[in-house]
């Protein structure tokens, strides 16, 4: 089953949806219940994945520090 993005324009979020061709253009609400979504360019892969993993996030480290420096961690 070919699979859509949305985005919600209520709360900016972006979401997929499963369904059937034939419903490719009804509307869908986003998870948070916001009917006003629209449906975003469709590039759906119905061949096999290349199994290209997504890019991690790498969180971000600490810049300087000197927090503990003056007593106030504890
Ligand atoms: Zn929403």
């Amino acid at each position: 089953m070919p699979r859509y993005e949305f985005r919600c324009r209520a709360c900016g979020d972006t979401f997929e949806v499963n369904r059937p061709m034939a419903h490719a253009g009804e509307p869908a609400s986003c998870p948070q219940g916001h009917a006003d979504t629209v449906k975003l360019l469709s590039t759906v892969a119905v061949t096999g994945r290349g199994g290209a993993g997504a890019p991690s996030a790498a969180p971000a480290a600490p810049a300087g520090g000197g927090c503990c420096g003056g007593g106030c961690c504890g």
